[in-house]
Parts: C-alpha cells; sequence; structure tokens
C-alpha cells in the first residue's frame, strides 16, 4: 500500500482529461448532501459488517473510471464480499486466473452478477480463482457473504471493483449508488475509509 497509493495518486493526476458524462456532476452533488430529497435505496457495503476498506478508485475518477459509476475497495486476496443487496445470482465466472494492468487480462476478471427486485444490477469483479460461493440462480440476502476478492481481469492491486447498472430507454446505464456506512448514509468518495456498521 506505501507504494502502490503514491503511483495510483501519480497516474490519476497526469492523466488530464475528465469524463463528459453528465452523472459525474450529478455524482459530486449527491456527495456534498445537496440534493435533499433522494428516494434511492440504500446499499450496504460489500464487506462484512465490522469491516472497514478504502475507496481507492470512486465514481468517473481519471484513471480507470474515467466513464464509469464503479468503485474501487482496496482489498488483499481472500477478502470477503458481501451482497450489497439482496437478488437473484445471474452469472459467475471463477476459472480466471490472471490479472494485471495490461487490457489482454479483462477477459479473466472473475464476477458475480446479481439482479436486484427492481430488475437493477450489480457486479462484484476480480474475484480469486474459485472466489466464487455462489451459483447462477441463488437467490441471495443482502449481507450474505458470496465470494472472495482477488486480482483477477485489468487490475493493478487486488481489489473489488463494484458498480450497479440499470436499464433506461432500452439500454444499461452505470448508477452511482448510496451506502450504510458508520457514519450514515452516503455517496463514497474515492480515498476515504468506509466502515461497515449502523451509526451509534
Ligand atoms: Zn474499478
Amino acid at each position: 500500500m506505501k507504494f502502490i497509493l503514491p503511483v495510483l495518486l501519480l497516474l490519476s493526476i497526469t492523466s488530464c482529461s475528465v469524463s463528459k458524462n453528465p452523472l459525474r456532476k450529478q455524482v459530486k452533488l449527491l456527495q456534498k448532501g445537496i440534493n435533499k430529497d433522494d428516494t434511492s435505496y440504500v446499499y450496504a457495503l460489500p464487506y462484512e459488517e465490522g469491516k472497514t476498506f478504502r475507496v481507492i478508485q470512486g465514481y468517473f475518477s481519471r484513471f480507470t473510471h474515467k466513464e464509469r459509476a464503479a468503485l474501487d475497495f482496496n482489498m488483499k486476496r481472500g477478502t470477503k464480499i458481501s451482497a450489497a443487496r439482496e437478488g437473484v445470482v445471474t452469472r459467475v465466472k471463477e476459472d480466471g486466473t490472471k490479472g494485471g494492468l495490461k487490457k489482454k487480462y479483462r477477459p479473466d476478471g472473475n464476477n458475480i452478477v446479481i439482479q436486484h427486485p427492481d430488475g437493477s444490477r450489480a457486479g462484484y469483479w476480480h474475484l480469486q480463482h474459485n472466489g466464487a460461493l455462489v451459483n447462477v440462480g441463488d437467490t441471495v440476502k443482502k449481507g450474505q457473504v458470496i465470494g472472495l476478492s482477488g486480482k483477477t481481469g485489468y487490475a493493478m492491486t487486488p481489489h473489488l471493483h463494484f458498480l450497479v447498472w440499470r436499464s433506461g430507454g432500452g439500454q444499461w446505464q452505470q448508477v452511482p449508488t448510496r451506502f450504510q456506512t458508520s457514519k450514515g448514509i452516503k455517496y463514497l468518495k474515492g480515498w476515504r475509509k468506509y466502515h461497515n456498521s449502523k451509526p451509534e
């Protein structure tokens, strides 16, 4: 970590262009809490209660999330990943063995996709080889452990890439989501640590 964080920071500063996606601006407003009548679903952090992890890449960040409403949680291999929301498992890939910061590794990224009751889906990426603890068709509860994190696919360091998308106007669109954290309900930001517990 001592080495990786400065490298990521450097990469995010040196690539100067930012996303023109209108969602990017919206995310900023949501993170600042300016939008007061938010009725969107409150997700659980995708790891066990009592645990704390750092977001090393936030929404639309300049490194590999330039056009992605996705979050990267820094986690060492084998960390238990839990479902951020209940649903049915629609996709599992766990046969990937390779990972690194090369495009050719992209297809090796092990992942789990869960479809929620409202039709939206969440993806959990870069799981370790054979790191899925659920099967396609399984119904999972919110908070249920579903897999083990890793570094398969397009990844510089072991982490969990989490994203939610939903269908709108005939297209799938990635959406930022809010989470229950120990400090209340938040839209997560890059570089911050988040503790999975209810506020006291
Ligand atoms: Zn990512």
